[in-house]
């Protein structure tokens, strides 16, 4: 029988800041052993003569050099690990749109800890035993398939690997299994939503849904304040990257208010993406993280290309270990047109707070003789009349509130339910169709 309070293990989840941050130093000093055991960083570290005795306190760290997912590229396939292949027994890849895919090692102590960690986060939220737990994610090389089978299975949740797609299968699974808790990406958890009403399911009467996981894209708040009224659940912002295992790197408690990184597992700093200088607790930079739990393949201060803040202060919860904000977006995300930045995240912040429209919505930029716009196109909501002046007077209104907010006059246009392209996997949000001038 197991031991279902390992789950929340208060020794571990509710230990004070100076316990943490012992445990971080003396996790650190052992990762940096069983790092010179990798070829790549005992190079780095001699090329700059740093010892692993050299680093006595947490602050020492910043004298270690970044590791970026260039370096793994380059060191593709297992140039960094700092186990030999016989004590690997998992393989995780994710293809890069250019170059070498990136690859992380697994020894089985590294997998319990992953699985570990996910069974925490969906414990912390109310995952019980007696749950009945549905994955939508792809399986195979995507980490939030296999992460989030072995966390469920580990909290001794029923298991139920539907995978990515095909959504009216989904839906008749959440209804014929009594499906409790789902673990999407939000994009699809909307797309749920819509086939269920072409079904004419009502998730609140027809459904015994009441836990959602959402995670692996950048959502805003009003979106997931859509899913939770949707579906009539609560829904958890979970963040997690292949480089870091995959989910269960951050996750939010009941409160909402920021996702819990797990400290145990974890040190993260928050560094100016152009100086690479530590910023201050409530500043948003590039979240770096430095594994100090794993066996085969620990990675030092790994720039994410994430863009977040710690949120300062305690969480009522009374969890000590610290909590980042809903991630803004990679920085390779953000747009730059006519010389203003602009994050997707905070167009979709703007459509969400309208009512009439639905969730799915694409940014094109192109380049219209020679200048460059933005054109927005979402979609309407399934009941929204078609009467003309109020669709018109609708877009000025949706216009002026992105022009406020982005500081650009977009052509918005409102396009009928379901006639923007969709994915299986992560929604595609922009499209960039700019003649690029040199
Ligand atoms: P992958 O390695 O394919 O799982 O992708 C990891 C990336 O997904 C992260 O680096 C983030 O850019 C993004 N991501 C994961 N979780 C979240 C989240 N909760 N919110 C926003 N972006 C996320
Ligand atoms: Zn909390």
């Amino acid at each position: 029988m197991t031991n279902y309070s390992e789950f929340f293990n208060p020794e571990k989840e509710m230990m004070s800041r100076q316990q943490i941050e012992d445990l971080q130093l003396e996790r650190l000093k052992q990762t940096l052993h069983n790092c010179m055991n990798s070829s790549f960083y005992k190079k780095r570290f001699d090329d700059i003569g740093l010892s692993p005795e050299d680093i006595k306190t947490l602050d020492d760290l910043r004298k270690i050099p970044f590791t970026t997912k260039q370096d793994l590229r380059d060191t593709y396939p297992f140039g960094i690990a700092s186990v030999s292949l016989r004590d690997c027994i998992r393989l995780h890849s994710s293809s890069g749109t250019t170059g070498n895919p990136t690859v992380i090692l697994h020894t089985k102590k590294d997998l319990e800890e992953w699985a570990n960690a996910v069974a925490r986060c969906l414990w912390m939220v109310g995952a019980r035993p007696e749950d009945v737990f549905q994955n939508t994610s792809g399986y195979g090389m995507f980490t939030g398939g296999l992460g989030f089978q072995y966390g469920a299975e580990r909290l001794g949740m029923l298991t139920v690997p539907a995978a990515a797609g095909n959504s009216r299968r989904q839906i008749k699974f959440i209804t014929d299994f009594g499906t409790t808790v789902v673990h999407a990406i939000p994009s699809y958890a909307t797309r749920l939503y819509e086939v269920m009403q072409d079904e004419g399911i009502d998730p609140y009467k027809d459904t015994k849904l009441r836990i959602l996981a959402i995670g692996a894209e950048p959502h805003s708040e009003e979106q997931r304040k859509r899913i939770e009224e949707m579906l009539g659940v609560k829904a958890y912002n979970s963040f997690g990257m292949s480089e870091m295992c995959g989910p269960g790197v951050a996750f939010e408690c009941k409160e909402q208010n920021g996702m819990h990184i797990w400290e145990d597992y974890y040190i993260v700093e928050i560094v100016n993406p152009d100086t690479l200088e530590p910023v201050p607790d409530g500043e948003i930079g590039e979240m770096v993280l430095t594994t100090i739990n794993r066996e085969a393949m620990p990675l030092l201060r790994y720039r994410t290309r994430d863009l977040t803040r710690i949120i300062p202060g305690e969480c009522p919860c009374g969890r000590h270990h610290k909590r980042i904000d809903r991630m803004k977006g990679r920085s390779d995300d953000m747009i730059v047109l006519r010389g203003v930045n602009i994050f997707p995240i905070q167009i979709e912040q703007v459509l969400m707070k309208f009512k009439e429209l639905g969730s799915n919505y694409l940014i094109t930029l192109q380049t219209d003789e020679v200048n460059d716009s933005m054109t927005v196109e979402v979609e309407l909501g399934k009941l929204f009349t078609d009467d003309y002046t109020r669709l018109q007077k609708l877009t000025k209104e949706i216009t002026s509130q992105l022009h406020d907010e982005i500081l650009l006059i977009p052509h918005v246009k409102l396009v009928a339910p379901g006639s923007l392209p969709k994915t299986d996997g992560k929604a595609v949000r922009v499209k960039d169709l700019r003649k690029h001038f040199c």
